[in-house]
């Protein structure tokens, strides 16, 4: 956050819809609003009910479903979904689930140009983003394209009744982690900020309530509305050494996206705070907590999430590996990281040690 009114800020063109029930009772209005008549419906295999029953209420301008949508959008697997919906006919798609089912409709709408219509499962907030990402050999490509963004985003909380308590811990904490790097974003403003303290209280807040009772639609509803808030944060910033170390993670340990994601919030927040106090003062209080590292990482631990890169399956080697690569990319941080800082970092996230580092 700044002290000083000095920003830029574009708002983007997505319409939101959010309504429990919305995914059978809304989209096909979303389409037809957007002109649409033959819509390719995608998601991965394990969604495939519910993205048939998105399907089934888009009535005559359903153009087919297809259920190929696998993690981090191979580049096979896009090939084969732009070829689907070119037999099919599409005019647009609907992309129904996670992070994986989205970034699959992304990667047809990057090189069709279809529009796209997201119906999110979970809160990776992949939905509020003009990003995509593809892998390739082992390597994930990611880059942005206002295409990619969708036209329309469906949040219906039913849909997330069905996620399992670790994965809604996980996938809230990383949504949690998008408001965290807005913050403390160069392109961080005013709006960014107020959606992103708004967004850790309601995320945070929704989280215990989910675990204890996970067919409260109540609190699954505030988790939802959260992540929304969280995605528009990612949006419309640029994200720092978070995001940079779970790349690298994911990218190349083949660390899972959301309990990393978890894991390593606590750890570069305590890292970067000295630097951007006023930032770190108000994820504290988005959380009703004095010290925002330590209340992150005690929500993840209380609500069961695993704590260390060591439980993820990390080697010890292999944190200098990643603090080199991590150290060895341009991307803005509001504290500089060096080689060693990065180390420090992900040595500490590795053992599961209290996020604590000294200022300089
Ligand atoms: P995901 O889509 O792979 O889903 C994780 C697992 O949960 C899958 O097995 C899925 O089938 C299952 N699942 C999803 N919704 C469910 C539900 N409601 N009930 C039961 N099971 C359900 O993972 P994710 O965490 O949603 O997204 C992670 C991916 O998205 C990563 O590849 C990440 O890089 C990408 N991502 C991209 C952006 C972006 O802006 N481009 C933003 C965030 C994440």
């Amino acid at each position: 956050m700044k002290h000083h009114l000095d920003f830029s800020y574009e708002s983007r063109p997505v319409r939101v819809v959010f309504r429990s029930g919305a995914a059978t009772t809304a989209t096909a209005g979303e389409g037809a609003a957007l002109g649409l008549r033959r819509l390719l419906v995608v998601c991965g295999s394990h969604g495939a009910a519910t993205a048939q029953a998105v399907a089934d209420s888009l009535g005559p301008a359903c153009a087919g479903l297809h259920d190929g949508a696998r993690m981090h959008v191979p580049v096979e697997v896009a090939d084969r979904a732009v070829e689907v919906a070119r037999a099919a006919g599409a005019d647009g798609c609907v992309a129904v689930g996670g992070g994986s089912s989205i970034g699959l409709g992304k990667a047809i709408a990057l090189r069709t140009g279809l529009p796209l219509i997201a119906v999110p499962s979970t809160y990776s907030g992949s939905e509020m983003t003009p990003v995509w990402g593809l892998t390739e050999h082992g390597a994930k490509r990611t880059g942005r394209d206002p295409v990619v963004l969708p036209r329309s985003v469906v949040y219906d909380p039913e849909l997330t009744l069905s996620l399992p308590v670790p994965l809604s811990v996980t996938s809230g904490i990383n949504a949690i982690a998008h408001a965290v790097e807005a913050l403390y974003a160069p392109d961080t403003s005013p709006l960014v900020a107020l959606m992103a303290q708004e967004g850790v209280r309601a995320m945070a807040g929704a989280l215990p309530e989910v675990a204890a009772d996970p067919g409260s639609l109540e609190a699954r509803g505030r988790a939802l509305y959260g992540a929304w808030l969280c995605g528009s944060c990612l949006g419309a910033t640029t994200m720092g050494l978070h995001h940079k170390l779970c790349h690298v993670l994911g990218g190349t340990f083949g660390l899972p996206h959301a309990e990393t994601h978890t894991v390593v919030l606590p750890y570069v927040l305590a890292y970067n705070a000295p630097a951007v106090p006023d930032a770190a003062a108000a994820v504290a209080r988005a959380l009703d907590a004095d010290d925002a590292p330590h209340a992150l990482r005690e929500l993840a631990g209380r609500l069961g999430a695993p704590r260390s890169l060591a439980e993820l399956g990390l080697k010890e080697a292999d944190l200098a590996v990643a603090a080199a690569q991590t150290a060895g990319q341009a991307y803005a941080n509001p504290r500089e990281v060096t080689a060693e800082g990065a180390l420090a970092v992900l040595r500490a996230a590795y053992e599961g040690a209290a996020p604590e580092f000294p200022a300089a």
